[in-house]
């Protein structure tokens, strides 16, 4: 019985680290798209971007099996897995990303990358858009504005409004662009005002955690200008976009055109099994480890990596970033055809995709939430984003097929009907 389950869930866990939804399914098998509740029900899995393969990949659960039964161990041991993985993840980035560390999680990623920053610069201050989730560290959840931290934001950490229709930035892609950069320039202003000094701006380079405004290409330029006569690192937190969900690109930097410092990555990167990296430059890699000595236990272990290695090369084989490309381009232009009154907006990128619920400029949370219930009971996952979770967040895995996009659009009809 679910209830019995949440009652266990409250007495053993507390009340934190909340379920997807109120009333969630028990989750119980995974395969491809589909998830199945413990009463056998099949669920379109449209939740998030873990199972970035699909769940259960064989070709991941065979690397797993296989590296856990030879050797899994301490990061720090010398072992080639590490190294082939690093090579092959490095190979994927345009400029001079050239090393990485491996870590555990997007919030470890985001720590190290924020440190980065400081020790490049020797400054401590931080930026980042009002509205975004980085994670949970204790430095990376100043950044991660839902909840005020205790005793208030430090000092050294400064918000700036992102793309956001429910506060915008007003114009043209191009006014938003100079209205977002000119934000940031008084925030480093502030900063050096203050005696911190400025060491980064990170931000994800398509603000998903906004519900994916529609910032397109250029839309950094004025920005990346702004940061790099500051002397400032540019920190792309790449957890959400990276690996080929943005369909037209690897990752969103590439796709939105700029050149970060250093990228980070987490969740999709091994479909599932906890693992995170921090992509950046040889330079950087040197500051860092001058000011840090930094090291950690599990981050590259043997199993991590070849989860990870695994799921890199089945993006590739299986050809997932251009079916990406094409079924999202394919479930966009149906889910543009959908009516309801409420229906502020739709876009995406790839096989990210978001409705936003608004009338007359105010957000309709109430209703997107509905919706939301309404889809699971017919079988489909799918969340919520946005300032005020106002937007459905449709993130599903990578495989998704025309079927799949038909069969979650007829089924948004049925329910906006
Ligand atoms: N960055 C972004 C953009 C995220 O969405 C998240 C998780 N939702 C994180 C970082 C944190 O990742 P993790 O939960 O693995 O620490």
């Amino acid at each position: 019985m679910t209830s019995d389950l949440l009652a266990r869930r409250a007495r053993l866990m507390g009340p934190n680290v909340p379920t997807f939804y109120d009333d969630p399914v028990e989750i119980v098998r995974g395969e491809g798209v589909w998830l199945w509740d413990a009463e056998g029900r099949r669920y379109l899995d449209c939740y998030n971007n873990v199972a970035h393969l699909g769940h259960c990949h064989p070709k991941v659960v065979e690397a797993i099996a296989a590296q856990a039964a030879t050797l899994n161990t301490h990061t720090r041991y010398l072992h080639r897995g590490i190294l082939d993985y690093i090579e092959r993840l490095t190979g994927k980035f345009g400029h001079d990303l050239s090393q990485a560390i491996m870590v555990c999680t997007g919030s470890e990623a985001n720590d190290v990358a924020l440190r980065m920053a400081q020790a490049v610069t020797g400054k401590t201050g931080l930026i980042a858009t009002d509205n975004t989730y980085h994670g949970n560290t204790t430095a990376v959840a100043h950044l991660s504005t839902r909840r005020p931290p205790i005793g208030g934001y430090p000092g050294h950490v400064r918000r700036v409004p992102a793309p956001d229709s429910l506060a915008p930035l007003g114009g043209s892609l191009a006014a938003q662009a100079q209205a977002f950069a000119a934000g940031v320039a008084r925030a480093i202003e502030e900063l050096e005002a203050a005696g911190h000094g400025f060491a980064g701006l990170m931000l994800c380079p398509i603000f998903a955690n906004e519900g994916t405004p529609g910032v397109g290409p250029g839309f950094m330029a004025p920005t990346v200008e702004v940061v790099r006569r500051a002397g400032g690192l540019i920190l792309c937190d790449e957890v959400q976009p990276g690996f080929g969900r943005v369909g037209a690109a690897w990752w969103g930097h590439e796709l939105i055109g700029f050149a970060p410092d250093v990228v980070t990555l987490g969740k999709p990167m091994a479909n599932g099994h906890p693992v995170g990296a921090v992509v950046t430059r040889p330079d950087v890699m040197a500051a860092f480890r001058e000011a840090f000595g930094y090291f950690n236990t599990f981050g590259g272990n043997p199993v991590s990596c070849a989860a990870a290695l695994a799921t890199l090369e089945v993006i590739e084989d299986e050809g997932l970033v251009e079916n990406a490309r094409e079924v999202g381009a394919y479930a966009l232009e149906m889910m543009r055809g959908l009516h309801h009154p409420l229906i502020a907006d739709t876009r995406g990128f790839g096989l990210f995709f978001g409705i936003e619920f608004a009338r007359e400029g105010a957000p309709q949370s109430d209703f997107c939430g509905r919706v939301v219930e309404a889809a699971k009971a017919r079988g489909i996952l799918l969340g919520r984003v946005g300032r005020a979770q106002h937007i459905l967040k449709m993130r599903p895995p990578m495989p998704f097929s025309r079927e799949n996009a038909e069969m979650l659009v007829e089924t948004l009809d049925a329910i906006l009907r």
